[in-house]
């Protein structure tokens, strides 16, 4: 798939056969932006975007399953076999009145006006099997050169749109590029016309540079003076994301596990509330403040290798953000470590292997770390005389207390037996 042959692309059956209906039409039909830039770098695109002279009612006179995903912008989307493509006809943005919006858009017959709008020349290629790669910008040279660099003058197009100086940095984390000369000059300028840009759309950026290969590049989002509007009240605390603990944790792991620890990462001088809320103010989902406050909450906590230990950490983290705060603590132990001391440092670095050990063998062996894993719940009590509220509740955690010590106990008789002996 997507394999380059000279400058060849080959695009998925589908595309080509939209493609091959809107030229047989009369009209021209064009692969445009990312994925034409994907597949020229060897990558596989994320989805497949289509640039057209026709008209959107055109285009959907010519399909029978489309959607009007954004027809107001002239963009149709096909669907083919459960996957959309969007079809988007030549446009020319009208004035940019509030920084991030064309008041209008126009319908154009040329893809060179088309082109012209795109936000960087490697995102501006457009291709088809009957004009190869249309560069009109000099993109394959800065793709040659792994250069990012504003189509036209790069303070008009931030001034357009500033979420483009969020998108440049982006683009360079994701694809290990340099942000050219005056273009990075001109982010800087434009750095607070990020104001006029939505929450939800910062983070969407702020958080692909943090997931990419490059996440010490949300950096530069705080050098250049992004940093009040990505994390508004909290940037100057939080002081910069630290990298090297960053470079520290696990290789291999699920996207949401790695997203959580790396806002804690980016959040580490905030308390777990300070977090919570400045995760909040950047519209974050629940589980996603509720994850990272807790991993936070514990950072200072070291986890150590006894199993009454462990089990009372897993009752108050639970098992996700336990293996959490185990990769953060590791990766903070590890980013400190000098190497001077290196006895010192294999015998802390086993402990974290250790632990993670011990917590999978209680898992395993269904070891009871919780009041609601006692053989015994709060009726049981209740019938037995305990009084509802505080005392029931402390009762339990005795009980609980006894049986991390004991899983030997965790038994109806014993541990009623346990409470009528106290009694
Ligand atoms: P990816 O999908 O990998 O994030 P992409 O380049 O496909 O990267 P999209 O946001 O999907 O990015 O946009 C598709 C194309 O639309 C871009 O390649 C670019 O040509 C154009 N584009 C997107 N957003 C903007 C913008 N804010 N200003 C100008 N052009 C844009
Ligand atoms: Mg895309």
């Amino acid at each position: 798939m997507n394999k380059i042959d000279g400058k060849t692309i080959k695009v998925p059956e589908e595309v080509r056969a939209i493609m091959d209906t809107l030229v047989s039409s009369g009209y021209e039909a064009y692969c445009v932006g990312g994925c034409v830039r994907d597949s020229l770098l060897g990558r596989a695109p994320e989805d497949w975007d289509i640039t057209t002279s026709a008209l959107p009612e055109q285009v959907k006179s010519l399909f029978s399953n489309t959607v009007d995903t954004g027809i107001q912008h002239g963009t149709v989307m096909i669907v083919i076999r459960g996957i959309g493509y969007e079809v988007t006809t030549y446009r020319i943005d009208g004035k940019y009145l509030d920084g991030r919006h064309p008041e209008h858009v126009t319908f154009t017959r040329s893809l060179e006006e088309d082109l012209k709008r795109r936000d960087f020349t490697i995102n501006a290629f457009a291709y088809n099997d009957g004009s190869g790669i249309v560069d009109l910008f000099d993109g394959m040279d800065d793709l040659e050169k792994k250069i990012v660099r504003a189509v036209g003058d790069p303070d008009a197009r931030f001034t357009e749109d500033a979420l483009r100086i969020m998108r440049a940095i982006r683009f360079a984390a994701q694809l290990d590029f340099k942000v050219e000369e005056e273009t990075y000059a001109a982010i800087r300028r434009h750095a607070d016309n990020l104001a006029n840009v939505s929450m939800e759309r910062i983070r969407v950026e702020f958080e692909k540079t943090l997931m990419s290969r490059n996440c010490g590049m949300v950096n530069e989002f705080f050098r250049l003076g992004m940093g009040d509007y990505i994390l508004p009240g909290y940037a100057e605390k939080c002081a910069g994301f630290d990298e090297e603990i960053a470079a520290c944790l696990p290789g291999e792991q699920e996207d949401d596990a790695r997203r959580y620890l790396l806002l804690a990462i980016l959040l580490k001088e905030l308390s777990a509330e300070e977090a919570k809320d400045a995760l909040r103010a950047m519209k974050y989902d629940n589980k996603t403040k509720a994850a990272v406050s807790a991993i936070l909450r514990y950072k200072d906590a070291p986890l150590q290798a006894d199993r009454a230990r462990i089990k009372k950490a897993l009752n108050e983290m639970g098992e996700e953000v336990f293996f959490l705060e185990a990769d953060l603590q590791e990766a903070i132990t590890r980013a400190g470590m000098d190497g001077l001391t290196k006895c010192q440092d294999d015998v802390t670095l086993s402990t974290f292997a250790l632990v993670r050990e011990m917590a999978e063998d209680i898992i395993a062996k269904h070891e009871p770390f919780s009041t609601t894993h006692l053989a015994v719940n709060g009726n049981d009590l209740i019938r037995a005389g305990v009084p509802e509220g505080v005392q029931l509740k402390e009762e339990l955690e005795a009980l609980l207390e006894r049986v991390i010590r004991d899983p030997g106990l965790n038994t109806k008789e014993q541990l009623m037996e346990l409470l009528r002996g106290k009694s």
